[in-house]
């Protein structure tokens, strides 16, 4: 069974020790009672979710703050992935981490309870700007965290990196990917902050004049990064993600690559056999539905071949290596150039979109404009 035929199974913890100015996940603080109750429901959510035991590969604990589970927590909830699917010994398992709710003995229980991969949001390694986000730890924390991580016996380790963050320069941008860069992670993610329309970093920065440096700037910022960690020895292999030879993150390389996958939790979602579903949103709803015996899917739909072939198409082109044509009309029937080719070609001729062969990609310049290319297919 090829990689991408088996499942990845995601599982959402939405408990946080604070809530970040800038977030807009489904998630609330901690409360050690309805984290109890929550991982009760999750490990019965599973169990009942594997009839026929079906394959999976990946398990991905996100959030949230996933390392604000107990380390028998992660084992009771692996353990109960295990038992409802065929999960391959060469499992990638990841939980990601906020450096301030590690020491090296609670990394070593995630580790000894079958978790292999950890994602720290380390979002900057300058002290100013992790404080303009509100987040709890220091640039001096998530350094120690990672030694922890590998003292622990990781040897899979990716860092989440924030740019364009309010005040931050390009060169500012660069010492944090150049810090990083200096812990030798396995993987990295860049993401651009978005500032969705009610965010308190809105009024943050309004009240103490922040602003955030031109959109010049912040294409300057993501193609220096990506140039730097190339000459460091990482692969580009997506839009916002790097990794050493290797390590690419084989959960994540589901979404894109047009891959099947189970959410488990409130507000997760899934995708499998052509059908999309997402879990109610609310946690003591969660809860209580599952307790009761009831299902917790909502807004549960058949997607047609169109928007099979459009989301294909459209996370395809994320990764550096694109989309396979021939792959795609295999699967969907459907020709792709004769279908998009007309409105494709003013990309091809701006030099942004690459088409030799059955393949169809986006270089780095034209990932900055990605959207408009991928408004083509939906
Ligand atoms: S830690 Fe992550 S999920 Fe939690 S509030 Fe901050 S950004 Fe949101």
């Amino acid at each position: 069974m090829t990689q991408s035929a088996r499942l990845g199974l995601y599982l959402h913890i939405p408990f946080c020790s604070a809530i970040c100015n800038y977030c807009n996940f489904n998630r609330g603080l901690f409360d050690a009672d309805l984290k109890a109750r929550y991982v009760d429901a999750l490990v019965r959510e599973i169990a009942r979710a594997g009839e026929g035991r079906p394959a999976a590969d990946t398990i991905y604990f996100g959030g949230g703050t996933p390392s604000l589970l107990d380390p028998p927590d992660v084992a009771r909830i692996v353990a109960a992935c295990g038992e409802a699917f065929d999960v391959a010994a060469d499992r990638e398992v990841t939980l990601e981490a906020n450096p301030e709710t590690v020491t090296v003995e609670r990394l070593a229980g995630f580790r000894d309870a079958g978790v292999n991969r950890l994602s720290f949001g380390v979002q900057s390694f300058r002290d100013e700007e992790l404080r303009r986000l509100s987040r709890l730890h220091s640039a001096d924390r998530a350094r120690s965290a990672v030694r922890e991580a590998r003292a622990a016996g990781f040897d899979n380790v990716s860092l989440d990196l924030m740019m364009w963050l309010p005040e931050q320069g390009v060169d500012a941008w660069l010492e944090s990917v150049d810090a990083a860069i200096g812990l030798g992670p396995e993987h990295l993610s860049l993401y651009l902050l978005e500032i969705y329309p009610n965010a308190p970093l809105k009024e943050d920065m309004a009240r103490s004049r922040w602003s955030q440096a031109p959109d010049e700037d912040a294409a300057a910022m993501y193609l220096t990064a990506m140039e730097r960690l190339e000459r460091a020895g990482y692969e580009q292999y997506e839009i916002s993600n790097v990794a050493r030879p290797g390590r690419r993150s084989r959960h994540n390389l589901k979404y894109w690559i047009d891959g099947e996958w189970l959410g488990f939790g409130c507000g997760a979602h899934s995708t499998r056999g052509g059908v999309r579903w997402k879990n109610v949103a609310s946690t003591e709803d969660y809860v209580a539905r599952v307790s009761r015996g009831e299902g917790v899917a909502i807004e549960a739909r058949r997607l047609t071949l169109d928007e099979r072939l459009g989301d294909a198409l459209f996370t395809g082109l994320r990764l550096a290596e694109g989309v396979d044509l021939d792959a795609v009309r295999t699967r969907y029937g459907v020709d792709v150039w004769a279908r998009y080719g007309t409105e494709l070609q003013r990309f091809l001729e701006a030099g942004w979109l690459h088409h030799e062969g059955p393949r169809l990609w986006l270089d780095r310049q034209g990932m900055l404009l990605a959207h408009e290319v991928m408004t083509v297919f939906v």
